[in-house]
């Protein structure tokens, strides 16, 4: 059975994944899976010199195809006055940035009450100040699209190894095994594996072998009159 490739739209992730399991015929599996819209909810907001302005570039910035969930918000450009504690003008115009964000402009600074440096910073104390900010126009919304999800689906792959029948213990971690429940490895396979050769060279008991990991899997290679070794599926990956 050849691969085939499902594209599916639907209100959310979940609902696209179901209509993709729906689709897939017998024996069939999905291979792998990728998101092209996660159809959730995005917000933006836009700012600019007039309500007008800031909503064409809200609009804008939509994709086609998505629809509006939340209704435009708009906020006309306004003068406020703030008041805060800071040491100096820089600070002032921090918090005004932390506390109205960034487009917020600073027009006019007034100290009210002196801060006090104090004796070697001892005793300091920030003034307070009033300010007169520019808030630009913006609008904002919510628009969101449909999930787009695009599988490849199959047949099962194949498993590279045949199941070890017997029981006992993994050739690589040691880890038991039941019946079944590991892959056989050919030896010239086994041995050969650069992944297992890195697994060895970490290994705490390199270092009581010699050190020195191509002399260790030749011996081993060497000792090991069997076919086939035993690997749990937690080291199968070692060799595939
Ligand atoms: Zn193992």
């Amino acid at each position: 059975m050849a691969h085939r490739r499902i594209e599916v739209e639907a209100d959310d992730l979940e609902a696209a994944r179901a209509s993709v399991l729906h689709q897939l015929g017998t024996g069939e599996v999905v291979l792998k899976e990728q998101v092209i819209a996660d159809g959730r909810p995005h917000h933006v907001a836009r700012h600019a010199a007039t309500v007008a302005e800031a909503c064409e570039m809200v609009r804008r910035s939509i994709p086609a195809g998505a629809t509006v969930v939340e209704e435009t918000c708009t906020h006309e450009p306004e003068t406020r006055k703030e008041m805060l504690e800071a040491f100096d003008e820089t600070e002032v115009s921090q918090a005004i940035a932390q506390r109205l964000g960034a487009d917020a402009e600073v027009a006019a600074v007034k100290p009210l009450t002196p801060g006090r440096k104090g004796f070697l910073g001892l005793g300091r104390k920030p003034g307070s100040w009033e300010v007169e900010v520019h808030l630009p126009a913006s609008a904002e919304l919510t628009w969101k699209s449909k999930a787009k999800l695009a599988a490849e689906v199959g047949e099962k792959p194949q498993e590279r190894f045949e199941r070890y029948p017997g029981s006992g213990v993994c050739d690589v971690c040691n880890a038991s095994i039941s019946s079944f429940e590991a892959f056989k490895v050919p030896v010239a396979t086994f041995y050969g594996s650069r992944a297992y050769k890195n697994f060895l060279r970490n290994h705490p008991m390199l270092s009581m072998m010699g050190g020195n990991v191509d002399a260790y899997i030749a011996n081993m290679r060497a000792m090991d009159h069997t076919t086939h070794s035993a690997v749990c599926p937690s080291c199968i990956h070692m060799f595939e």
